[in-house]
C-alpha cells in the first residue's frame, strides 16, 4: 500500500519503519527540515531498540521516503497518518493546533481520494474538528479514522510489530475493510482489531493510559504506608499481582512515571471533565500521587545532604523517564535534578542513550554548559563507574539492564560515602548493605 506518515517522531518514525517492513511504501512528511535532512543522510534522530536498523533497511529499499513536502506524500499515498505532538497547554488541554494545521494544509492540496487517520493521542470530539476543516476547505472525498497508538518508547518497534490490539475508530465498512488489510500482516496468528466508532477510539486511548498511570500511583501510595508501618512493597507487589484478577503488569513502585505521554494525557483527560462539568476524581488523585512521589524523592537525597559544610556531588544513573530510551520529556530524573541543583548540588551523570537530551533540556541551570569543564555543575559520562568517582552518593533514575546487577565492590570504592537511592527498587537490600553500601529504595526501610 501507498502510505504517508507526517510527523516524523518517536511514534511517525516507529510507524512508517514498521509499515515499509511489512512492504508498503512509505513517504514521512515532517515540517522539520533539519531532522529530515539528518534522516535522509541516514542519522535516526532517537534511540529506540531495532529502529535504525529497520530504517536504514527499508530506506536502502525504496520503500521509505523522508520529505518535508506535505503535497508530495499526499500525491502518492491513499493513507494518510497523522502522527504530530499534542503537547500540553497551560490549561492543561491538549493542544491539537498541529493537528488541526497539517489538517488544514492537507485539504488546500487534496486532489483525490483519500484516507486520514489520526494516531496522535487526541481529545474525544477532535474527529469532528478534523473532518469539519477539511470540509470546509476541499470539496474532495475523503475518510476519516481514529486509529490511536499504544506503543510504549522503548519497546515501540516491538510493540508495533505485535500490538496487544489495533483500534479504528469508524463506522465506514469499507475504510474498515482497508485498515484491516493495512494492519493483517502484524496479527497473523488472530485478529486483533476492535472496530469501534472515532469518539469511543479516541476515548480509548486516555482512558488506558490513565489506568495504566492509576496503578503506578496506587503503588506507590501504597508504598508510602509501607514505609510507615514496616512492610516490603516487592512483597507486597507479589502478593497483589499473583492475583489473575489484578495481573502483575504496571504495579511497580518507584520515583514516579514521567515521560511524554501519562502526564499530558491526564491532564487533559481532567480538562476534559472540567469543560463538560464531570469531575476526574480518580485522574487528580493519580497526577497528585505522581507528583508527591517525585517531591519525596527529590526530599530524601536532599535531606540526607542538608548540614554538610562541602558541596555535595552526586552520582545519577539514569536520565530518561524510563529506559531504552533518550526521552526525557516530564522524567522524574531531570525533575529531580533540577531541585539537586537548585540545592546547590552537583552532578555526574550517566545514561546509556539520553545524556545529550538531558544536557539540552537542563541547559539554562546556572553552571549547565558555562565556563570549563571543571566548574560546570552537572556533567555527563560515557560509563556509569566513572560517574561514580569521588561522588558522595548515587542515585539511581532508570532500570536499564546494565544497573540490576554491578559491581558493588567497585561502587563502594568510587563513592567517598557509599550510599545509594534507587528510584527503582533495583537491589535486594540485604545484598546492598552486606556491599557495606547504605541503601534507600522506595517502600522499604532503608538498610
Ligand atoms: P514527537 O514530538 O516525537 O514527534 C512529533 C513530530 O511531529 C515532530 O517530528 C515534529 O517536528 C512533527 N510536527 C509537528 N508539527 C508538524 C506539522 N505541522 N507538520 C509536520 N510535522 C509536524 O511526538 P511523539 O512522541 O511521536 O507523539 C506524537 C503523538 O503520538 C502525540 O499525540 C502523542 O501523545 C502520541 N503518542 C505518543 C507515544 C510515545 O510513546 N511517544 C505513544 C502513543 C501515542
Amino acid at each position: 500500500m501507498q502510505i504517508c506518515v507526517v510527523g516524523v517522531g518517536y511514534v511517525g518514525l516507529v510507524t512508517a519503519g514498521c509499515l515499509a517492513e511489512a512492504g508498503n511504501n512509505v513517504v514521512c512528511v515532517d515540517n522539520d527540515s533539519e531532522k529530515i535532512a539528518r534522516l535522509r543522510n541516514g542519522v535516526i534522530p532517537i534511540y529506540e531498540p531495532g529502529l535504525t536498523e529497520m530504517v536504514k533497511h527499508n530506506e536502502k529499499l525504496g520503500r521509505l521516503h523522508f520529505t518535508t513536502d506535505l503535497k508530495y506524500g499526499l500525491d502518492n499515498s491513499l493513507i494518510i497518518f497523522l502522527a504530530v505532538g499534542t503537547p500540553s497547554a497551560e490549561d492543561g488541554s491538549a493542544d491539537i493546533s498541529a493537528i488541526l494545521s497539517v489538517a488544514s494544509d492537507i485539504a488546500e492540496n487534496l486532489s483525490d481520494y483519500r484516507i486520514i487517520a489520526t494516531k496522535s493521542t487526541v481529545p474525544v470530539g477532535t474527529h469532528k474538528k478534523v473532518t469539519d476543516i477539511i470540509k470546509s476547505k476541499t470539496k474532495t472525498p475523503f475518510d476519516y479514522v481514529s486509529n490511536p497508538e499504544f506503543l510504549k518508547e522503548g519497546a515501540a518497534v516491538e510493540d508495533f510489530m505485535r500490538p496487544d490490539r489495533i483500534i479504528i475508530g469508524t463506522t465506514n465498512q469499507e475504510v474498515q475493510k482497508i485498515m484491516k488489510q493495512l494492519y493483517s500482516p502484524f496479527m497473523r496468528k488472530r485478529s486483533r482489531i476492535l472496530f469501534m466508532d472515532p469518539a469511543s477510539a479516541e476515548m480509548t486511548k486516555y482512558a488506558a493510559n490513565t489506568m495504566l498511570a492509576t496503578r503506578i500511583s496506587f503503588m506507590n501510595e501504597i508504598s508510602v504506608l509501607c514505609e510507615k508501618l514496616g512492610a516490603d512493597i516487592e512483597r507486597v507487589r507479589w502478593g497483589l499481582g499473583s492475583d489473575s484478577r489484578i495481573g502483575s503488569a504496571f504495579l511497580f513502585p518507584g520515583v514516579g512515571f514521567g515521560g511524554s505521554c501519562f502526564p499530558k494525557d491526564i491532564r487533559s483527560l481532567i480538562h476534559t471533565g472540567t469543560v463538560n462539568g464531570v469531575e476526574m476524581t480518580i485522574a487528580k488523585a493519580v497526577r497528585q500521587v505522581n507528583l508527591n512521589q517525585q517531591e519525596r524523592f527529590a526530599k530524601l537525597v536532599i535531606d540526607y545532604f542538608t548540614g554538610r559544610d562541602d558541596q555535595t556531588t552526586l552520582a545519577v544513573w539514569g536520565l530518561a523517564f524510563k529506559a531504552k530510551t533518550d526521552d526525557v520529556r516530564e522524567s522524574p530524573a531531570i525533575y529531580c535534578i533540577k531541585k539537586f541543583l537548585d540545592f546547590g548540588m552537583k552532578i555526574r551523570a550517566y545514561d546509556p542513550e539520553a545524556a545529550q537530551a538531558a544536557t539540552t533540556a537542563l541547559e539554562g541551570k546556572t553552571g549547565i554548559r558555562h565556563g570549563r569543564t571543571s566548574n560546570r555543575r552537572i556533567e555527563t559520562f560515557q560509563n556509569g563507574y566513572d560517574a561514580l568517582e569521588n561522588a558522595d552518593g548515587l542515585v539511581i533514575f532508570t532500570d536499564w539492564q546494565e544497573f540490576r546487577n554491578p559491581d558493588f565492590g567497585l561502587i563502594t570504592a568510587k563513592l567517598k560515602k557509599p550510599v545509594i537511592f534507587d528510584g527503582r527498587n533495583l537491589y535486594e537490600p540485604d545484598v546492598v548493605k552486606q556491599a557495606g553500601i547504605e541503601y534507600y529504595s522506595i517502600g522499604r526501610a532503608p538498610v
